[in-house]
């Protein structure tokens, strides 16, 4: 059954990850229970080259999970699964199942084009030079033609190789048959807002369809912790952002349901509030791509469940402490751990399932939250995938108290606060 007829993406549409492929049905009762109240989001599983690399598991079995729970549930909307941050290296083994491609061209930000190509695209654009008056926005901006080709000689080089890579996938899958989104969001710089148009402009004339687009926002997102930074110049640069997205649409030739995709890394609650309130404002939608949160509901679940789930929990701790130089690598740039602040291995086996819980749910109000404790497991799930069956044997015997923690989690802690009026 192919329930996404016309591979658009709603206007509100949510990307969840699972690392291990248990939580979809838990997960798409969140966007079900706000379809019940009225609100429609379409939702999109996603998971990295990375992530499937580390877990050791294959696309094929998120397209599994994703169908099952969508037959389980009676799902009857459209959803979708990212093949998130692939480039033309790592794409193939996607190009079977997923529907929805997240072509990462950060690498290639600030590396030179071909000599010429910055001033031909400057001299083919006169309408980016000047004063370039942009509804919403209260000041012009101003650029010169030496600003243009600045711009586009750091970018274009991206948004070629994201046309490679979306004619690679357009071979293999069909014209019509999949969403497109151009993420830019790992790396150190932010986009500003004249940027973000240069670059909708190159893609334009590159001819890519893309549905969305993930620039990266000032501040830290790190991963499954807070926001880091400036709300005030945050929300400026959202709404600035969404004004150049609707402006691109109409003066470029790009899909009229463009929208921007924050990667949230999870949990960017204070930003939630100016989220919301911008999109009410301009009638604006958005994708939303939090990340493996999920997982942390897993432990949370498995200790509160007490016994040999709160045991496992323990243990998965325990594990991550001891390698937890290795299991932070990779994820250097979004992470802030201080060692200091982590429990030691001694006092969590000791930890009732409350205390547990307690350190590790995203409660900023509650006084045994450990921010670092919460950081550290979030990259700490190749932990549970080296326990391989004994953690999943775990995870159905606990799943009554997961799937609560699953839902609750996304509906109450993101789907309200986003997109609830
Ligand atoms: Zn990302």
């Amino acid at each position: 059954m192919n329930l996404n007829a016309s591979f658009t993406l709603g206007k509100l549409s949510l990307g969840m990850g699972d690392r291990f492929a248990h939580q979809a049905a838990a997960q798409l009762q969140a966007c079900k229970l706000a379809q019940e109240q009225g609100i429609e989001i379409t939702p999109v599983w996603n998971k990295s080259n990375r992530e499937h690399t580390i877990v050791g598991s294959e696309p094929s079995g998120t397209r599994a999970a994703a169908d099952a729970a969508v037959n389980e549930l009676g799902w009857n909307r459209s959803y979708f699964l990212d093949a998130d941050h692939i480039g033309l290296k790592t794409v193939d083994r996607f190009l079977g199942v997923c529907d929805f491609f997240t072509i990462d061209v950060a690498n290639y930000i600030g590396k030179p084009p071909e000599a010429g190509v910055a001033k031909i695209f400057a001299y083919q654009h006169p309408e980016l030079i000047g004063n370039i008056g942009i509804a919403g926005i209260a000041e012009p901006f101003a650029t010169t033609r030496e600003d243009i080709e600045r711009i586009v000689g750091k970018y274009l080089l991206a948004v070629q190789e994201a046309e490679k890579v979306h004619r690679h996938i357009l071979l293999a899958r069909g014209p019509g048959n999949f969403v497109t989104e151009i993420s830019m969001d790992e790396t150190d710089a932010p986009q500003t807002p004249i940027e973000l148009l240069v670059i909708l402009a190159a893609i334009a004339d590159h001819k890519i369809p893309i549905q969305t687009i993930a620039p990266k926002f000032t501040g830290r997102f790190n991963k499954g912790v807070d926001y880091d930074g400036n709300l005030t110049y945050f929300e400026r640069e959202f709404e600035q952002d969404i004004c150049v997205i609707k402006h691109a649409v109409k003066n470029y030739d790009l899909d009229k349901n463009l929208k921007l995709s924050i990667h949230s890394g999870s949990d960017k609650f204070s930003i939630y509030p100016s989220v919301r309130n911008v999109l009410a404002s301009h009638n604006a939608g958005v994708h939303v791509k939090t990340a493996g949160t999920t997982w942390l509901e897993e432990c949370i679940g498995l200790a509160e469940s007490g016994g040999d789930g709160l045991a496992l929990a323990k243990e998965i701790y325990v594990e991550a402490f001891a390698h937890k130089d290795e299991l932070c690598a990779p994820y250097a740039t979004v992470i802030d751990i201080r060692c200091d602040m982590l429990p030691s291995p001694d006092d969590v086996s000791a930890w009732t399932k409350e205390q547990y819980v307690s350190a590790l749910r995203h409660d900023q109000g509650n006084p045994g939250f450990n921010p670092h404790l919460r950081q550290l497991l979030h990259v700490g799930f190749k932990v549970a995938a080296k326990m391989g069956r004994r953690y999943l044997s775990q995870l159905e015997a606990c799943k009554e108290c997961i799937s609560r923690n699953v839902t609750t989690n996304l509906f109450e802690r993101h789907i309200k606060p986003l997109f609830f009026p």
